[in-house]
């Protein structure tokens, strides 16, 4: 195959999401040449889609907020599983993080007195949320990208990256095509940012778009990085059910967060009916208290549909078991009741059009009939907190791709802060590393080169193979029913073995036309990753025989405490994912301390 072109820079950032644009912003003033690549337009990347807003302890609302309140939020939200000093700087740099975007031309909605205004969401003790109505990820991706453009970072987009390629031990760039030509683009640079956010489009029913193939996750398993906390894959409680066309399709949080509650088909607020022994302390146990709590933080407990997600899932999934479910398998979500027409239109105006052009429903008037959908994934790139470096040299990650941040389950709006602090971190360390290393220059081995675009065009040399849609097809069935919300033995090992009869299928897909763009050929590279990373999360799924945050086990329904001192990490030997258990790395004790309290 022809090489195509090559380019050279100190720093590229795979992703033009919050977690690639800050990233890239980092890397660019740290004085790396920095270059973005992203798979689709700028601007369209998932962070774009984000609504309910950034989680920052900035205390405008609540003076009693604080880093350490955030801390321990999310440390609980996350079942005590998340790398604590990656929740810790999460905690202390996420105000100075939001602060630098209204710096940079970010127009957060304000508190009458000025101050950017916070909202209130799932696990967080306090109104925490930075946001622009029910639309923020836009105005910070519209910040973000604008500065990056007026810094003068070059940008590649339309354009996948397929492999990242070594020199030795180290990285040495990164290979891919342009989608629209077909042709192929290599980059030679010491330090490769991954940025490439989640895996949802491996799950039949997700929020998430077509991008999401964990195409990151597998790179870097690829390149010899390690994945940790793959089992836990967040199912956000709110996704529409109706019409089946839009199944899955995000109802933001905030909903909820502004009063919204959750019914049955019996009409019963049945959320008070689940709410776990770890949280009863801090949730409400009777209507007239949760209602209080909206006006009345200090001397009433939240209400019970404010429970972390998992949680409120695992509720939503149980009443439809039961039979209480609505007409089309979902539950009520009902603000309609509760707030006055002009409220939800100001608060919450793309919930409003989205149900009234999608589902011809209006939310003032009805409620929504809601249902699980696979969101966020909290296993990725294992990393180092403070560098957001993986254990190759050379290779970081930031985002939804890197792990440890948000341990078994993540909490809302913690995403948002955690691309814009963690960007930053490896923004800056890329740099730092580009620049010590400038006096061994990395060498692209054009053997790597055409191994890659072999690889890439494998699809149109067979014959007779599969249609790619078949196996993506095939393969969401697989995870939404056998490695889904809850799961058995059983069927996490039937699940491995369909993974790989359809990694054997695979290997033979048959794509028709040629280069220029061609989403079914896109789709036969994309494959590959989607099935290296549902066999990851199948095969941890398998290996944590316990029930944590994201990860729940019918046949294992308990929190086991020795779970709890345990990372399941994963690696790619001789072609195959390979599985350690590792100690959880311990928080020092000041930090212990505030659990104790
Ligand atoms: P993304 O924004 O997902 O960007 C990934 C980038 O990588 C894209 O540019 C893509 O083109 C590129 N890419 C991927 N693969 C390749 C490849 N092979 N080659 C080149 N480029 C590639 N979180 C919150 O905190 N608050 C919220 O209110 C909130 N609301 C949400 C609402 C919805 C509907 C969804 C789906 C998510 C929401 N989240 C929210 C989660 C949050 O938006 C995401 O976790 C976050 O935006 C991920 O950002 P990222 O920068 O890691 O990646």
């Amino acid at each position: 195959a022809n090489l195509g072109e090559r380019h050279s820079y100190d720093v590229v950032v795979v992703g033009a999401g919050g977690a690639g644009l800050r990233a890239a912003i980092a890397a660019h003033d740290a004085g790396a040449r920095t270059a973005i690549v992203c798979k689709s337009l700028l601007g369209k990347a998932h962070t774009v889609m984000a609504e309910g807003g950034i989680a920052a302890a900035m205390g405008n609302l609540w003076p009693d907020d604080n880093w350490k309140v955030h801390f321990r939020d999310t440390m609980r939200g996350g079942k005590m599983l998340n790398h604590w000093r990656m929740a810790q700087l999460h905690a202390q740099e996420a105000p100075d993080r939001v602060l630098e975007l209204e710096e940079w031309g970010a127009l957060f909605d304000r508190t009458d007195d000025g101050l950017i205004s916070q909202r209130d969401f799932g696990g967080h003790r306090y109104a925490r949320l930075a946001h622009v109505g029910d639309r923020t990820g836009l105005e910070m991706i519209r910040t973000l990208q604008q500065r990056a453009v007026a810094l003068g970072i070059d940008v590649f987009m339309e354009c996948t990256i397929t492999e990242i390629l070594r020199d030795g031990d180290r990285v040495a760039g990164a290979f891919g095509y342009w989608r629209e030509s077909g042709r192929f683009i290599t980059f030679e640079a010491p330090s490769v940012i991954l940025a490439t956010g989640g895996v949802g489009k491996s799950f039949k029913v997700t929020s998430n778009s077509w991008e999401y193939t964990g195409d990151g996750h597998a790179l870097a398993v690829r390149a010899g990085a390690t994945l940790v906390n793959m089992e836990f894959v967040q199912f956000h409680p709110t996704g529409m059910v109706w019409p089946p066309s839009v199944r899955g399709i995000l109802v933001t949080e905030s909903v909820r967060g502004d009063g919204g509650v959750l019914k049955n088909s019996e009409g019963r607020r049945f959320m008070f009916d689940y709410i776990p022994e770890f949280f009863k302390a801090e949730t409400a146990d009777t209507i007239e208290e949760a209602d209080r709590w909206y006006t009345d933080k200090k001397n009433n407990r939240r209400p019970p549909e404010l429970l972390p997600r998992d949680e409120v899932a695992r509720a939503i999934n149980a009443e439809v078991k039961a039979g209480r479910g609505t007409p089309h398998g979902g539950i009520y979500l009902d603000i309609a009741s509760r707030r006055d027409p002009e409220y939800i239109r100001r608060r919450l105006p793309s919930m409003y059009h989205q149900f009234k052009e999608l589902a011809d429903v209006d939310i003032t008037k009805e409620p929504m009939e809601i249902g699980p959908t696979c969101h966020y994934v909290m296993g990725g790139v294992e990393v180092d907190p403070d560098t957001g470096a993986s254990v190759v040299a050379g290779l970081y990650a930031a985002g939804e791709v890197a792990g440890g941040m948000h341990g078994a389950n993540r909490l809302g709006g913690n995403s948002l802060s955690d691309l814009l602090v963690f960007g930053r971190r490896a923004g800056l360390n890329a740099a730092y590393y580009a620049i010590r290393t400038k006096d061994s220059p990395v060498q692209v081995d054009d053997v790597a080169v055409r191994a890659a675009g072999n690889a890439a065009l494998a699809p149109f040399t067979e014959e007779g193979g599969e249609n790619p849609y078949e196996v993506q097809k095939d393969l969401q069935e697989v995870m939404h029913n056998l490695v889904g919300i809850i799961r058995t033995a059983e069927e996490l090992e039937q699940a491995l073995g369909q993974i790989e009869k359809l990694a054997e299928r695979a290997e033979h897909l048959t794509v028709e036309g040629n280069r220029q763009y061609n989403p079914g050929w896109h789709l036969a590279i994309d494959l590959q990753n989607m099935l290296w990373v549902s066999e990851c999360i199948a095969r941890a799924a398998l290996t944590r025989t316990e029930s944590r945050g994201g990860h729940t086990r019918d046949d294992y329904p308990m929190t086991d405490p020795d779970w709890g001192t345990k990372n399941i990490v994963l690696r790619e030997k001789e072609g195959a994912v390979d599985l350690v258990i590792q100690p959880l790395p311990q928080m020092p004790a000041e930090l212990k301390a505030l659990f104790e309290q």
